[in-house]
């Protein structure tokens, strides 16, 4: 029983760990499963975004190196100006993105602007742009921080170029403006969710715009972010998982670094956002678990109680049929034992005597019996009554056990004041000697009976001895040698003991061939 509680927790104790185990298993790769696809999206975004912001600054390279060609070609004379003004206008309604083309000569002075007249003394030499070209002798385009426009004073992203003189003196620089509503309309289109963010930033971390807008932003220097310190230093695309600089909020970033531009595209994800739906799923899941596991180790407890039931039942049963055992032995024990005296009853001695009779013959061993009967005890009884005669026969009783030494053998009543012993495997001497021992041990006991010529309670015995080999009914014959044995002792004198003649010894009687 002990042990099927053991199985049964085993068994639990298995299925429930399993399901546990599955569960938590099934969630978490759900988890990386629902990570996995963001990072997918938002990567497939950047590259649509990367190619977008490329295809912008191609336009704009183009538009800007044209119009350098013809300032180097025709020179910046004021009907040259007017002529690329003409120019100018047409092609920016082909690029709407483009905002404003504005020319400025060798000191930064306005010659041209696509967007309002030129004011007089309207001058950018400050700006880094201008700057950059004045300084740098590359012809190359040169993408600029955003930057409030002095014409339309929104934000803008310069794209510019330089243009020389003949002999190679800066001559200018021609910069165009790309209103930064034109990127935010777009990134607003995209479904980022209410925690998502689309930036394009320069290669060195300097943001150009962010969606969605915040003033602060702009201008702001990313170069400390993970994706620049870490991810992008050995390589241009990938994902990632921080928390903002910005507002703290846990995002998964997806960032492309352009394969020809300084630029950075990043889309982010809010983390939280992103795993909303695999949260709920999750939770359902462990629900559902978490209730089975409740109904299995309900209908294990249960398992375990019926289990321990049927086994302090099986106990009790154990303990009413041991119960049950002693009294049928105690009661078998009152059936063969004789109330007044304790010794074997008459009924027990007639078993006793018919299986040793066989035994004896069977092991060819001699068995001896002793009929005793108590001297002069009617006049005991008419003497000192019936009461303190039941105590004499009694006395005799007890020396009677006494005297019987060996487990085989046994005292009994044999009737009135008769008694019996016998003695399984005894010689004829060793009867004897047992006999003249309860003489012995009688006179010990010394119990008076005025009314015998001993002056106490004396017994006769009579032995009978059966022989090795003897007729069937060989019990009867023994008691009967034993009461003549027993009657030659009265006969004698009383108070001590016959002996009858070795019992006629037969030639193998039939059943006796034990
Ligand atoms: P004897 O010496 O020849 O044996 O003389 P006796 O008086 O003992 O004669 P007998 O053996 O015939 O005695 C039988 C008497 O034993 C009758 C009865 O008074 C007494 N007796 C038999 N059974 C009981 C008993 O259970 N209790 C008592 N108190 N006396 C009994
Ligand atoms: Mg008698
Ligand atoms: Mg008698």
């Amino acid at each position: 029983m002990k042990r099927d509680i053991r199985l049964a927790v085993l068994l639990l104790f298995v299925v429930c760990f399993s399901l546990a185990l599955l569960t938590v298993w099934k969630v978490w790769s759900s988890r990386e499963r629902a990570l996995n696809e963001v990072d997918f999206h938002s990567l497939n975004l950047t590259q649509a975004l990367d190619t977008y912001a490329e295809g912008i600054i191609n336009q704009s390279s183009m538009l800007l190196l044209g119009l350098v060609e013809r300032l180097e070609t025709d020179g910046s004379e004021p009907q040259q100006i007017a002529r690329l003004r003409a120019l100018v206008s047409q092609q920016q309604r082909l690029l709407s993105q483009v905002s404003g083309v504005t020319i400025y000569n060798q000191t930064g002075d306005w010659l041209m602007s696509s967007n309002s007249p030129v004011k007089a003394g309207t001058n950018s030499s400050d700006r880094a742009f201008f700057i950059h070209h004045r300084d740098n002798p590359s012809r190359e385009v040169f993408i600029g921080l955003p930057i409030r426009s002095r014409a339309t004073h929104e934000w803008v992203i310069t794209v510019s170029r330089r243009f020389d003189h003949k002999d190679g003196q800066f001559a200018g620089v021609v910069a165009l403006t790309l209103g930064i509503e034109n990127f935010l309309s777009l990134f607003g289109k995209l479904d980022v969710g209410q925690e998502g963010a689309i930036g394009l930033s320069y290669a060195d971390g300097q943001l150009l715009v962010r969606y969605p807008f915040r003033e602060q932003d702009m201008g702001r220097n990313f170069s400390q972010s993970p994706i620049y310190t870490q991810y992008l230093v050995d390589r241009t695309v990938g994902t990632a998982s921080f928390a903002s600089s910005i507002d703290g909020v846990e995002r998964l970033y997806a960032f492309r670094k352009n394969e020809h531009l300084p630029l950075v595209t990043t889309v982010a994800m809010g983390k939280n956002e992103a795993l909303a739906t695999w949260r709920m799923e999750a939770c359902l899941s462990v629900g559902v678990v978490l209730t089975l596991l409740v109904v299995i180790g309900g209908i294990g407890r249960r398992l375990i109680r019926d289990i321990n039931r049927r086994t302090e039942a099986e106990a009790q049963l154990v303990v009413a049929r041991e119960a049950l055992l002693q009294t049928n032995q105690r009661l078998e024990m009152l059936a063969s034992m004789d109330q007044l005296t304790g010794l074997a009853n008459r009924r027990r001695f007639d078993e006793v005597l018919v299986t040793e009779v066989k035994r004896a013959c069977r092991e060819r061993m001699p068995l001896a019996l002793l009929l005793i009967d108590i001297d002069y005890f009617k006049l005991f009884n008419d003497t000192y009554g019936h009461v303190a005669g039941d105590e004499g026969l009694r006395v005799v009783s007890r020396v009677l056990q006494q005297c019987v030494k060996r487990p085989s053998d046994l005292a009994a009543r044999y009737g009135g004041e008769e008694l019996a012993v016998i003695l399984p495997n005894t010689t004829e001497a060793g009867a004897v000697t047992v006999a003249e021992r309860v003489l012995e041990l009688l006179s010990q006991s010394n119990t008076v009976n005025a009314s015998s010529p001993f002056g106490r309670l004396t017994v006769s015995i009579g032995v009978a001895v059966m022989p090795v080999a003897h007729p069937q009914d060989a019990a009867i014959a023994l008691v009967e040698a034993a009461d003549q044995a027993l009657y030659s002792a009265k006969a004698a004198g009383r108070n001590r003991v016959a002996v009858h003649a070795a019992l006629q010894q037969e030639e193998q009687p039939p059943g006796c061939q034990a």
